[in-house]
């Protein structure tokens, strides 16, 4: 039996559904820049509870969209759009924008082996929908025009709020007055905009031109992909407030039923015990730790290594010791996959089980499998490890490493080239060279592989 905590209960619930099957949506990135390791957080949680209801017997049919339109700098209906924002930043269009950092978002879950949804969808596919739906919460009348746009009124949303735990008519009483005097409330969001001449993305529709509004996409994504049940939703914890108070009123407000049985925030994960951001010049990238010596996989156990629904703090102090653990498993599994000796590892299996299933108990799930290891040698280790590697997605064979020599020498390399000592970046790269590796200079930073 899985108990996850489910967010709008605020209780640990069973997880139960229908025909074997768990519909499951998370809420994907804003593809207008590179991901950081905060973000990748989000996705290895999702990775985690879908690893976890595979181990359980359960198939899954999961949806995460990427948002390529309608994100604006602040998550109400404030600011510029993201992706605008970066299409002038970087003199590209909003769709090569969209193109170049979805590749990246890809590559860099791969390299995490994350277990991506089986339906991954950009916003920007599911325009004629978002009309519909659009349409359907006009004629409803959940919803109402305004020369700007088509907002959501909230008024006639009993249990806004809900989710987050705010009283809205307290919030309401302290509210500013909106700047803009057509909302009915200041908390009514905006499903449609209607798009000024110069705005890049627009789409024909019922109200002119214009484009979505941000939340809209994954109530009609989930929608498209799931019905009108679905069974977990995951997303971090910003989201709470505004993003997913808002996903609930339409999709509820569509159907007129409950659609999200199970709602699941991730904390988030600060740097240094701090925020990151662009201006601390705290906001790492999977690139940037690889630049350091830090495989991706380093930064995928480090996930494992605190609970979910609390903060975690990332330091290079922790990432170390990280890889030093991750390190010693992958020695041990190998003395193990030849062990002599016969070990009953079904005490271990029950312990990492009941820990997984636990609310995603992963700092006990990795306890027990350090435990585990420390049995003498043998092959059904080996084998348990294997099967609990379902869930841990670690690459268990030591062979495919680059050696410590190498990434050593690649890192000396970096900083040579940094301190623009040319000479001695070009002696180690040959060094590197001999030792059967190339090193290639990428976007931020470097790539070491094997020849
Ligand atoms: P965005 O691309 O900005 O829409 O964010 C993508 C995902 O990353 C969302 O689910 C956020 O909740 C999550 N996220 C952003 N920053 C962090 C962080 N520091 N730690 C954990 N998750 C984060
Ligand atoms: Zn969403």
């Amino acid at each position: 039996m899985i108990k996850f905590y489910n967010s709008l209960t605020r209780q640990k619930e069973e997880i139960k559904v229908e025909n074997n099957t768990v519909k499951m949506y998370s809420c994907g990135p804003t593809v207008y820049y590179y991901p950081h390791i905060g973000n990748f957080r989000a996705y290895l949680f999702m990775d985690n509870i879908r690893r976890v209801l595979k181990y359980n017997g359960f198939n899954i049919n999961g949806v995460m969209n990427i948002t390529d339109v309608g994100h604006l700098t602040s998550d109400a209906d404030e600011g510029e759009d993201k992706m605008l924002v970066a299409s002038q930043r970087e003199n590209k269009s909003p769709w090569e924008i969209a193109k170049f950092y979805t590749d990246i978002f890809m590559n860099d879950a791969k390299a995490l082996n994350i277990d991506l949804p089986e339906h991954i969808v950009p916003a920007t596919s599911v325009i004629d929908e978002m009309i519909k739906f659009v349409q359907v919460l006009l004629e409803k009348g959940f919803a109402y025009e305004t020369s700007k746009g088509i907002y959501f009124d909230i008024a006639k949303f009993e249990d806004y709020g809900q989710l987050s735990g705010m009283d809205i008519n307290e919030k309401l009483a302290g509210a500013r007055i909106d700047v803009d005097d057509e909302k009915r409330s200041p908390y009514d969001f905006v499903l449609w905009v209607k798009a000024p001449k110069e705005h890049i993305m627009q789409w024909q529709s019922p109200w002119g031109m214009g484009y979505p509004g941000w939340h809209i996409e994954c109530s009609v994504i989930g929608d498209k992909y799931l019905g009108e049940h679905i069974d977990i939703h995951t997303g971090g914890v910003d989201h709470k407030p505004v993003h997913h108070e808002n996903e609930i009123a339409q999709s509820n407000s569509h159907y007129g039923h409950k659609v999200v049985n199970t709602w699941m925030h991730l904390e988030f994960l600060q740097i240094d015990g701090g925020k990151m951001s662009k201006s601390l010049g705290n906001l790492y990238t999977i690139n940037d730790l690889k630049a350091k010596g830090y495989e991706a996989e380093v930064f995928r156990f480090f996930y494992f290594l605190a609970h979910y629904s609390k903060q975690q703090n990332f330091t290079f102090d922790s990432l170390d010791m990280a890889k030093n653990t991750l390190k010693s498993i992958k020695n041990l599994a190998s003395e193990h996959k030849n062990g002599e000796a016969v070990v009953d590892t079904s005490a271990y299996e029950a312990e990492f089980l009941e820990s997984i299933n636990d609310d995603l108990n992963m700092p006990r799930a990795i306890a027990t499998v350090l435990k585990m290891l420390k049995e003498e040698r043998s092959k059904n280790v080996y084998a348990t490890l294997e099967k609990f590697n379902t869930v841990l997605g670690l690459n268990l064979e030591e062979e495919n490493q680059i050696p410590a020599e190498v990434q050593e020498k690649a890192e000396a390399r970096w900083q040579a080239k940094k301190n623009k000592d040319f000479a001695t970046a070009d002696a180690l790269r040959q060094e590197i060279d001999s030792l059967g590796y190339v090193v290639k200079d990428t976007r931020e930073g470097y790539q070491i592989l094997k020849k």
